[in-house]
């Protein structure tokens, strides 16, 4: 990995002394064991300094790729550093699936289940949720593993990690069998509409994602994900007419099959094609996810600032996901929306309307997304998550010299 100093964004310099990528699982160890302070990066593809450290960032991308799937079990065991591209072309070869993705596929395993990432449906985790059992390397080198089954609790506090544990080297993830889905795109959904029919619009599919660029109070693009055959009632707004890109004037030829093209659940679950690599981004994220109650509420607070945020920003998506009992995961204990933000790349700029969209969305208990930029202080942070004296207990244990702590977490976690 030498030369990568920057996140995925490049709105981030690591300032890691030294970057590193083990081969083999007792490298990893023993490079852990050694380091004063140690970070590990994923894929990059997060928006701000979660990842970085004053010590040694090492990367889990040169253990090798392992990808095991057990029939019977209807699990597979899968190394951190592989991508959900590739994880799910191996599974949908064996006949399973994951019941979702994320928006992009080529995000690593390990660094999105740490982040609490996820994709839409008003019935589906978090990606985190699909774990069963995880492995990692902790502060003394040891290889320790927790599972659902066997670790109750302690397993709950430890899959949305934010890297503060050790470095998860492998997980087993939760199966069903490989399924098909089509995709169909409505446009120019008033936000009206949602005063009447909130629960209806964002359950209307297996999958549903309402895009804006709140330049008026509408979705200009509403993204169905339904099981092939199954086309979702959907009154309130026109089909598309052809293949369309969230965000206005981008070319739709990177984003995944539309108009009701059935396809494997992989190539319909992302917004974007795994054969085209983003390598870096034009774009900064944000994102704050609110109890599916004030869902609703949220989104005209947000209607309310509009004319602030629409010049700096490229698309906002709303999506759905189903409460979890991950301690960390923004979906924690309730019923979740995702008020996701894709703003141009002036982080200068983008701040101060952050600080106004956060103020807005305080009276809700809007928690940021882990992975993506924000300005909510550790202080309002840690009032957000029930779970969080419990976690720091949790890495009290697993690394009691703060080796996995960093410089983001240090406030959050009361190492200051
Ligand atoms: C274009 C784009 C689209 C996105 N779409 C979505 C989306 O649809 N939904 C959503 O929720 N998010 C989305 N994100 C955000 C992204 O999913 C998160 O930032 C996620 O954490 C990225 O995974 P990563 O491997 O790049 O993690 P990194 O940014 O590399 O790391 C994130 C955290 O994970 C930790 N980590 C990584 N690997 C390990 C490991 N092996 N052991 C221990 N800790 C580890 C790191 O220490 C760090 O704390 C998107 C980001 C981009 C750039």
């Amino acid at each position: 990995m030498p030369g990568m100093l920057t996140n995925w964004a490049g709105n981030i310099a690591f300032t890691a002394q030294r970057i590193d990528r083990p081969t083999t699982l007792d490298g990893l160890r023993r490079l852990v064991a050694r380091s004063a302070r140690v970070r590990v990066l994923g894929s990059g593809h997060s928006f701000n300094t979660l990842a970085d450290t004053d010590g040694t960032l090492v990367s889990v991308a040169g253990l090798p790729p392992e990808i095991e799937v057990d029939r019977a079990a209807s699990t597979v065991r899968v190394a951190a550093g592989v991508r959900y591209a590739e994880l799910a072309q191996e599974l949908h070869a064996h006949g399973f699936a994951l019941p979702n993705m994320a928006s992009l596929p080529h995000i690593s395993v390990a660094g999105s289940v740490a982040t609490g990432t996820h994709g839409s449906g008003a019935a589906l985790g978090s990606l985190a949720t699909a774990v069963r059992e995880l492995e990692l390397v902790t502060a003394d080198g040891e290889l320790r593993t927790l599972g659902r089954d066997r670790d109750g609790e302690r397993f709950a506090g430890s899959v949305v990690s934010l890297g503060a544990l050790g470095a998860v080297t492998s997980l087993t993830l939760d199966l069903v069998p490989a399924f098909e889905l089509a995709q169909r795109v409505r446009t120019g959904l008033p936000l009206s509409v949602l005063d009447e029919h909130f629960e209806a619009v964002t359950s209307a599919a297996y999958s549903v994602s309402l895009f804006t660029d709140w330049r008026g109070p509408r979705f200009g693009q509403v993204w169905l994900k339904y099981a092939a055959g199954h086309e979702p009632r959907f009154p309130w707004a026109p089909e598309a007419t052809g293949p369309v890109h969230p965000v206005a004037g981008m070319p739709p030829v990177h984003c995944t099959e539309q108009q009701g093209v059935p396809g494997p659940w992989h190539e319909r679950l992302p917004h974007f094609r795994a054969e085209f690599t983003p390598s870096s981004g034009e774009e900064i994220q944000s994102e704050y996810l609110v109890d599916r109650r004030h869902g609703l509420a949220a989104l005209h607070a947000v209607d309310a600032v509009r004319d602030v945020l629409a010049p700096l920003l490229q698309v906002c998506e709303v999506r759905t996901m189903a409460a979890d009992d991950l301690w960390l995961s923004p979906a924690y204990g309730r019923d979740t929306v995702g008020l996701h933000f894709t703003w141009v790349k002036d982080t200068a700029a983008v701040l101060p309307v952050l600080g106004l969209l956060e103020e807005r969305l305080a009276p809700f208990a809007a928690r940021p997304h882990w992975g993506k930029l924000s300005t909510v202080p550790a202080g309002r942070l840690a009032a957000l998550y029930p779970r969080l004296a419990d976690f720091r207990g949790l890495v009290g244990e697993f690394d009691p010299r703060s080796k996995f702590t960093n410089a983001f977490l240090a406030p959050l976690l009361g190492d200051v």
